[in-house]
């Protein structure tokens, strides 16, 4: 039998139901914000990302999935190409592949899969779904300032509050300046230098390389050497924006704590740092994160365009999701059921006018018995069957039967719709 690629699963009725309305939340929410969708590619070219997300950050060293183009023609001969581990690159590129910044402020959203090679568990996939958003402007249209980042914050809050989501603690950092993170990084590579061979392969090998990424360790015994070191020193510049950030937060009632030791998965973050986590998740309980990333457009060959972005894992929303509210209804409103010789399709035509009217209905076929349509439409979950006879047609009356109470009605066509309606609140 083949099966799933190991780290990869089919999301399935009735769960799909779930992520439906999750992305139905974010794009109401998103576009109360006046965000609206990208869509880029799901491969690109692979020096997109060791660029902008660094070379020594995990997802570039050991997660992507990369292979060398075998195209026919010359110019694709040997290209390297990567399933995108993350959408903030593309859609960086894609703002400067297309002047975006001519239109002003750029607010973009996208929702799509990703790929990481990750040892898999529950929360963790090889594919993954991230919902994301990102404001890219210009130095003068304010997209550097402070209230950027406060009303991203402001609308993950939104958004997790329309999702019914209440266990959720925002946790947030200043990355300051990409001077402040070099002195930083020099810093700790200082203070790892003594202790460095106590820790485990990888923090070995990022304290020569990349020493601000040891704050990525897990490992249990390296978390006291972690726990000593540094803490970043913030420019002035950067210390003003980060106080100004907080005193937004904390004028909307927004709460957070500051976690020091959050700095992130990847090299492009600069100033404000933040990560939602979910209570009720267990290990894996990170649902978002976040940041500004004022450098990126420049290091990718574009002009200056100050940024803030984050991704949301939507397999770990839906989780979250499973665990705080009871399931979103997939069953229908209406089974139509016929009866006799040339029901199905005046059955057919009942369905399609209660559809029209927004209802969702599922057709039974005559071929089988009544009662067999009846047990049929309780497994699916229908409230309500719709009763189509020779009789009924002529009356342009039909029988509407409650599944539950088995209670039965008659009522005339033009009065249907609006009747299960009604009776579905
Ligand atoms: P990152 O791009 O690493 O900042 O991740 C942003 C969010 O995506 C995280 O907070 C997770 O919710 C989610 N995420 C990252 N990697 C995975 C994965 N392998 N499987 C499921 N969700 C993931």
């Amino acid at each position: 039998m083949i099966k799933a690629v190991r780290g990869t699963r089919d999301l399935l009725p009735p769960d799909t139901a779930l992520w439906n309305f999750v992305e139905a939340a974010v794009r109401d929410v998103f576009r109360a914000y006046n965000f609206q969708e990208i869509r880029t590619p799901i491969f690109e070219s692979t020096e997109l990302f060791s660029r902008s997300v660094g070379e020594e950050t995990d997802i570039v060293s050991k997660e992507m999935y990369t292979w060398e183009d075998r195209g026919r023609a010359e110019s694709d001969k040997g290209q390297a190409l990567t399933l995108r581990p993350e959408n903030t690159a593309g859609v960086v590129r894609a703002y400067i592949e297309h002047k975006l910044w001519e239109r002003g402020l750029n607010k973009l959203y996208y929702i799509g899969p990703q790929f990481r090679r990750e040892r898999p568990q529950k929360g963790r996939y090889r594919q993954f779904y991230q919902i994301g958003a990102e404001v890219i402007g210009s130095p003068s249209s304010g997209s550097q300032r402070p209230l950027r980042d406060a009303e991203v914050l402001d609308m993950l809050r939104t958004l997790l509050e329309h999702l019914g989501i209440k266990n959720w603690n925002l946790e947030i950092n200043s990355l300051g300046d990409p001077e402040d993170r070099a002195n930083f990084n020099e810093a700790i590579r200082t203070a790892l230098g003594p202790v460095a061979a106590g820790m485990c392969v990888d923090c070995q090998r990022r304290a020569v390389t990349n020493p601000l990424r040891v704050f990525d360790c897990k490992v249990p015994a390296d978390q006291p050497i972690i726990e000593r070191l540094p803490r970043m020193v913030l420019s002035d510049d950067a210390r003003t924006h980060f106080e100004n950030v907080r005193a937004i937060l904390d004028s909307i009632d927004l709460p957070y704590k500051v976690n020091h030791r959050l700095v992130r998965g990847l090299d492009y973050y600069t100033r404000t740092a933040f990560e939602f986590t979910d209570g009720a998740l267990g290990a894996q309980n990170a649902i978002l994160g976040g940041g500004r990333y004022d450098g990126l457009s420049e290091a990718l060959g574009g002009p200056e365009a100050p940024g803030i972005g984050f991704a949301i894992g939507e397999d770990r929303l839906v989780l979250a999701l499973q665990q705080e509210r009871s399931a979103v209804s997939s069953a229908p409103d209406a089974y139509v059921a016929p009866v006799g010789e040339g029901m199905n399709r005046e059955g057919l035509k009942l369905a399609r006018e209660l559809r029209e009217k927004g209802l969702v209905v599922e057709l039974g076929d005559r071929s089988s018995k009544l009662k067999k349509l009846l047990e049929i439409a309780s497994k699916l979950g229908a409230r309500y069957a719709l009763i189509v006879g020779e009789n009924e047609v002529e009356a342009d009356t039909f029988a509407l039967k409650n599944l539950e109470t088995g209670e039965q009605v008659s009522v005339p066509r033009n009065e249907l719709a609006q009747r299960i309606q009604t009776l579905k609140k």
